[in-house]
């Protein structure tokens, strides 16, 4: 029998991580109780140590990427997207409000401060936030320059005056993405996120009442009117992405359009670290993206967060942070052979590898043996094990990879995991398939495992099946992986008679958002049904040789990459000025055909057989793929 999963929670949350694990029949590790490296999920709000990286044993994995502060910290975003703009032009990297770094740029600050006062135009706003503080504290807004007063480092930035409003109230979107790997660039969206609301009437004559220009939930929680009923808005600060999409087809907004825009900030905001984000195959990363979205319906990344709150404050919290969680552990793709970490620790102490494979390849991954106090221990042992690593990444990195290396190694630069060797001989294991090079198969089955190779290949791990079966020499295996009181001067004010004077109110239709009540979703592509599912999802689709990444996964949509070229673009080094050329397009169709539906789906069918001409690319060039409209559901309801 397996042992189970276990996952490692750093302080003690967030709690529905706990739970949502211990619900998928995982165990938590207790330090009393086990090895220090025996766990398979390491989880923590804060960044993991150089080391930590450095000495991950191959059944581990991390939520975090190591040096993904290029976007995280509100000066490092700043400083790398007027980079972008530099580079790449401003007109697509136009998504993000001009910011300044105090005190350093406090002079070309002054220069175009005054350069817009005396231009004339509409009253121009600021916001000043502190670079390394979160959740709303030390932020203040203000128009005039007399007003900025700081002690620390802090961003100044254009204030997004005239925000979409519903009801008279600000929001802004959190939208979750998670960055599977870097290399290649893999990036999923969870269609679920969550619209937080401020808890009073947006007023731009009291820049000072942070309930209404700031939509935190750690300050609108606390304010006078949270749980009072807000006109459309309700109780509290919170909705589901869910019921926001609703509500912008009752409007007739093309929601589409927004998501594609989103998406586009979300891959252009990557790649601006991408390349200098290390490979770290183990790790995976769920970040928080701030979007408001202004009266025009143009969306604005505010901020990055790394380690978005996972608190459960509100009943749209419990229905989409639960879902996300249980949706990443899909996406992380464990598979029955990550639950024998025990048992490959337990390999490691027992001289049971043998190879002569060279070890002077360099190896660009951050994964490594522990150098731990058991291993120096067994040191002469751990000799033949750290052979075998070299063995397996070369097997991934040699320039002088064969036909069939090649194909092993599109599926090994989805997974990326390494785990131990085992030697076979030595494993009663009496299904298990020898390779025609002496028996250095890699799948990690115990001395007492029942379990018919075949059968695992098949069913626990089907990727693995075909290059089993494709090519008996092979030498290993690898498997995959952070918010009522109402005028009609403040409604004229906010332009809250623009929006919300044709809303319907979305409650009277007797519709509840809950994640299971209204299946708006599309259907889970491997299961048919929303329930967590444990699917392995590498092996699906090739193109050209290079391993696509699938499509969805539970409510995570791939977003990138998301056709041919920008697939091809992702490999080996990422070539950005490609994929740069392919969102140049993109952002060029959805400029053409804004004001045309017609035109609009004209062009993605265009693009749809471009890429299917391409070969079987699944593209993504819309959003989801064939979204049911939501006002559809609502008429078959
Ligand atoms: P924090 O990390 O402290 O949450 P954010 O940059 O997310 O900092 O800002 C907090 C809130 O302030 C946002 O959720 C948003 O409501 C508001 N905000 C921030 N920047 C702007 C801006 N440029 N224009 C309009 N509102 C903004």
């Amino acid at each position: 029998m397996a042992a189970s999963l276990v996952f490692r929670l750093h302080d003690r949350g967030p709690e529905v991580v706990r739970e949502v694990l211990l619900e998928r029949g995982w165990e938590e590790y207790d330090k009393d109780e086990r090895e220090v490296e025996d766990w398979n999920l390491y989880w923590r709000g804060s960044a993991f140590r150089s080391s930590e990286y450095h000495n991950l044993l191959p059944w581990q994995r991390l939520n975090h990427h190591p040096k993904t502060v290029g976007i995280t910290r509100k000066d490092c975003l700043a400083r790398n997207l007027r980079r972008m703009r530099a580079t790449c032009g401003s007109s697509l990297y136009d998504f993000s409000p001009n910011a300044f770094i105090l005190p350093n740029d406090y002079t070309r600050f002054l220069t175009e401060y005054n350069n817009l006062r005396l231009t004339g135009g509409p009253s121009v706003y600021w916001i000043c936030k502190p670079v390394d503080l979160s959740r709303g504290r030390g932020i203040f807004i203000f128009q005039d320059i007399k007003d900025l007063v700081y002690d620390c480092s802090v961003i100044v930035q254009r204030y997004i005056s005239d925000p979409l409003l519903i009801s008279g109230y600000k929001f802004d979107l959190r939208i979750y993405v998670c960055v599977k790997s870097f290399h290649p660039l893999t990036v999923y969206i969870h269609q679920e996120g969550l619209v937080r609301f401020a808890t009073e009437k947006y007023n731009l004559s009291s820049l000072h009442n942070l309930y209404a220009h700031l939509t935190n939930t750690s300050i609108n929680k606390f304010g006078p009117f949270y749980k009072t009923e807000k006109g459309r808005v309700g109780q509290g600060c919170k909705w589901t992405m869910s019921k926001f999409r609703h509500f912008l087809h009752s409007q007739d907004i093309d929601e589409l359009l927004l998501w594609q825009r989103i998406n586009n900030i979300v891959t252009l905001t990557l790649l601006t670290i991408a390349p200098s984000v290390p490979s770290c195959p183990n790790c995976v990363e769920l970040f928080g993206f701030d979007i408001l979205i202004d009266v025009k319906f143009k969306p604005w990344l505010l901020e990055v967060n790394y380690s978005p709150a996972l608190t459960l404050d509100c009943q749209a919290d419990i229905t989409v942070k639960k879902g996300l969680i249980s949706d990443l552990i899909d996406l992380m793709n464990y598979t029955w052979i990550d639950s024998l970490r025990e048992r490959a620790y337990q390999k490691l102490k027992q001289p049971c590898f043998h190879t002569n494979q060279p070890s002077h390849v360099p190896v660009p991954e951050l994964s490594r043996f522990k150098e731990t106090k058991y291993h120096k221990k067994t040191r002469g042992i751990q000799a033949s094990q750290t052979q075998a690593l070299p063995l397996i990444k070369t097997l991934c990195h040699s320039k002088r990879m064969n036909q069939t290396q090649s194909r092993q190694h599109a599926f090994v630069s989805d997974c990326r995991r390494h785990l131990p060797p085992v030697d076979l001989n030595k494993i009663n294991a009496t299904t298990a398939t020898k390779t025609r090079t002496g028996g250095t198969l890699n799948l990690i089955l115990g001395p007492h495992s029942r379990t018919n190779v075949s059968v695992v290949n098949r069913q626990t791990c089907p990727a693995l099946a075909p290059r089993l079966m494709d090519d008996r020499s092979l030498h290993v295996s690898e498997v995959t992986n952070h918010d009522d009181t109402e005028t009609e001067a403040e409604a004229e004010l906010s332009g809250e008679t623009y929006v919300s004077s044709k809303i319907p109110d979305i409650r009277q239709r007797g519709l509840g958002f809950r994640r299971s009540a209204v299946s708006w979703k599309l259907p889970n592509i491997y299961s048919g049904s929303h329930e967590p599912v444990r699917t392995p999802l590498e092996g699906t689709t090739a193109l050209n040789g290079q391993h696509i990444p699938p499509l969805r996964v539970g409510d995570f949509v791939r977003t990138f990459p998301f056709n041919a070229a920008t697939l091809k673009a992702s490999q080996h080094k990422l070539n950005v000025k490609s994929v740069v050329q392919e969102l140049h397009k993109l952002t060029g169709r959805l400029a053409s055909g804004q004001s045309d539906k017609t035109k609009w789906r004209r062009a993605e069918e265009e693009v749809k057989k471009e890429t299917e001409s391409d070969e079987d690319f699944d593209s993504l060039f819309w959003g989801p793929k064939d979204p049911p409209l939501l006002s559809q559901l609502f008429k078959s309801t």
